[in-house]
């Protein structure tokens, strides 16, 4: 008989270990970056095309390779940075396994031109799935260009596997700003398209910073500083109010790799405790220096994770070093703040005014601080957020408590339409007892149905409604647009724009309208007609949050992901007092709607109290 078992062949063997160094055009960005920071570089530069799809190149003025080493470099185990297996505690580069452009090689059309400074000619190599096509000679620049041609060409079910362009700019743009935040003193630049993304000059972390993320950060960074002798901690972390309410940008890099820690993220949170509200996310760029042999970072084949050999002092150092920084922020602030009239721009202002009106009371007195430093800037945007906040709360709680005890009859007792009774087939109301209802603390409605009692919340209900609104007009009719009196510029950041601008087309039926001016600009034509008064800055800068948190989450088709987020986005806008026609109309169109008893999110939008239960609250 004949014996089965058999080699791979390279080619197949590669193409395996490229699954697992390679997932999407991102990883390619990744690798061939770190190549080209660990090769010296001083400029680095990156041109996708189609989210990479078709193209990535990379091309550093780094050490170059002889045409010997060019050849190797697409080996599988080809590395010049370890020798022993003693190496491999030691190593500080950010390759090291010497199988990216191995595996890149094996599902691409590859072609890499590179010279060391020291050569007068260089070396083109052309390689298509693991196969040398051709090598000579060429005259190019010192140092590496690499260019990946339509990357999964020869594995479909991988090309296949790809999310929308916009998903895969995204995590494209994640993987750059980690390499260029991490890597201040190169210059790097992003071309998407023809479009230049980032043109980021060498410099300090700081100014990285503020160049990546927009113009706002510049007043919103506190420098974080700490040293011992097990590790040292440095970096900027955001100051409190300056906290999102989605998770925004937040970077550790441990030895100058970018890693994921929900450990060292708890430390962080927890010396933030006290100064900002509950579930809002700080901005942190934190730097993490550490003797390698305290560190296992071979855990995962992607090295986002990290092991330290001792844990809790990592955690109580770092938390020590971000909680030392934010009050130290806090006790010089005032001076910060007459010192520097550019202290508090728009977008501080309103970002502490949510704070403010969410009624979050900061444990020690930095909202005090915050909130006297407000009264002297005349911005006045958290106060009209503020007085918003209070129009929309005409009656005190216990006013509406006593009402609704003493008779609630009285208080304009209301006919529903009697749909839900109608819709809900398991509660239906007597023919001649009209249901009444009740609003409870600008948040629920109350009504009676024939089982008992109906509570209804009134954000999951608007949830829904909206939804469906949305979907209907993206799919069918658009919506209105208000156009502005005067376009609004829209300050953000770089990456915010590009994902923006990605679902331009989509939300066009819904009446918004804009175009970017600049890379971290929007001009913005026109809103939606019927949303509540809306300050567009804000409004994009939640938006651009929601679609991070979203696109990659939610597996569905582009319209039904927009109308969800901005369901969701829109529906607490709508925690308001109601008149009495408007409760009615609200429940009634909940219950004609696609489904009333939970939000596109699957949160339940009502619930019933039966009079068994209610009974049963007074027995003893
Ligand atoms: P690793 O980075 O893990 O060593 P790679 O497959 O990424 O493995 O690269 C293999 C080798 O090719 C590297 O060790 C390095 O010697 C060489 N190399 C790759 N990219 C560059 C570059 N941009 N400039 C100079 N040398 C490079
Ligand atoms: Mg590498």
């Amino acid at each position: 008989m004949q014996d089965i078992v058999r080699l791979l062949p390279d080619s197949i063997a590669n193409q395996i270990a490229a699954g697992e160094v390679v997932q999407r055009p991102a990883s390619v960005v990744k690798e061939l970056l770190e190549n080209a920071v660990d090769a010296g570089a001083k400029n680095i530069q990156v041109i996708v095309r189609d989210a990479g799809r078709t193209l990535i190149q990379v091309t550093d003025d780094g050490k170059g390779m002889s045409e010997t080493d060019a050849r190797m470099s697409f080996e599988r185990h080809a590395t010049s940075k370890i020798r022993t297996a003693d190496d491999l505690f030691r190593i500080k580069t950010m390759g090291f396994r010497g199988e990216a452009l191995a595996s890149i090689a094996a599902i691409a059309q590859v072609e890499m031109r590179t010279r060391r400074p020291t050569d007068e000619i260089g070396t083109l190599l052309r390689i298509e799935g693991s196969e040398i096509k051709s090598q000579e000679s060429v005259a190019c620049l010192p140092g590496t260009n690499l260019l990946i041609k339509n990357l999964f060409y020869n594995v479909p079910a991988r090309r296949n596997f790809l999310k929308t362009n916009s998903v895969e700019m995204r995590h494209i743009l994640d993987e750059f700003q980690r390499v260029a935040l991490a890597n201040p003193e190169i210059g790097f630049a992003l071309y998407h398209n023809d479009t230049e993304v980032y043109n980021l000059y060498a410099g300090k972390l700081s100014r990285r910073i503020v160049d990546m993320f927009g113009k706002n950060y510049r007043e919103n960074l506190i420098s974080c500083q700490e040293d011992t002798s097990y590790v040292n901690v440095s970096g900027y972390v955001g100051k409190p109010d300056f906290a999102r309410k989605t998770r925004g940008e937040q970077f550790f890099f441990v030895n100058e790799r970018f890693v994921k820690h929900s450990y060292l993220h708890h430390a962080v949170l927890s010396a933030y405790e006290g100064t900002i509200a509950d579930g809002s996310h700080p901005f942190y760029v934190l730097f993490i220096e550490i003797d390698p042999s305290h560190i296992d970072i071979n855990i995962h084949p992607t090295k986002t994770e990290i092991k330290f050999d001792d844990e809790r002092s990592v955690y109580a150092l770092l938390m020590a070093a971000v909680r030392k920084a934010v009050s130290t922020n806090h006790l010089s602030s005032s001076i910060d703040f007459d010192a520097n009239v550019n202290f508090l721009g728009p977008m501080s202002g309103q970002r502490s005014g949510i704070l403010a009106s969410g009624g979050t009371a900061p444990s020690n007195n930095f909202a005090d601080n915050t909130a006297s430093k407000r009264e002297k800037s005349n911005t006045g945007h958290w106060e009209q957020l503020f007085d918003g906040f209070q129009k929309n709360t005409p009656h005190s709680t216990s006013q509406t408590q006593l009402d609704l005890e003493e008779n609630p009859a009285t208080n304009q007792p209301l006919t529903v339409s009697s749909r839900v009774n109608q819709v809900q087939a398991n509660f239906p109301a007597s023919e001649n007892s009209p249901a009444v209802v009740q609003q409870l603390h600008n948040r629920y409605l109350l009504t009676q149905v024939k089982s008992g009692m109906m509570l209804i919340d009134q954000r999951a209900a608007y949830e829904r409604v909206l939804y469906d609104r949305y979907l209907n007009e993206l799919q069918h009719t658009p919506g209105s647009a208000q156009q502005l009196l005067f376009p609004a510029t829209v300050q953000l950041s770089v990456a915010d724009v590009a994902l923006l601008l990605g679902i331009k087309d989509t939300i066009l039926a819904l009446g918004f309208d804009f175009d970017a001016l600049g890379n971290d600009t929007l001009v913005v034509r026109s809103l939606p007609a019927d949303l509540p008064h809306e300050n567009p800055q804000q409004l994009f800068e939640e938006l651009a949050e929601q679609l991070k948190l979203n696109l990659e989450e939610i597996k569905l088709g582009k319209t039904e992901t927009t109308a969800r987020l901005l369901a969701r986005r829109f529906a607490g806008r709508y925690l308001t007092a109601l008149a009495p026609p408007a409760m009615t109309h609200l429940i009634d169109q909940v219950f004609a709607s696609s489904n009333p008893n939970n939000t596109p999110n699957g949160e339940p939008i009502f619930t019933i109290l039966t009079l068994e239960k209610i009974a049963s609250f007074f027995k003893s």
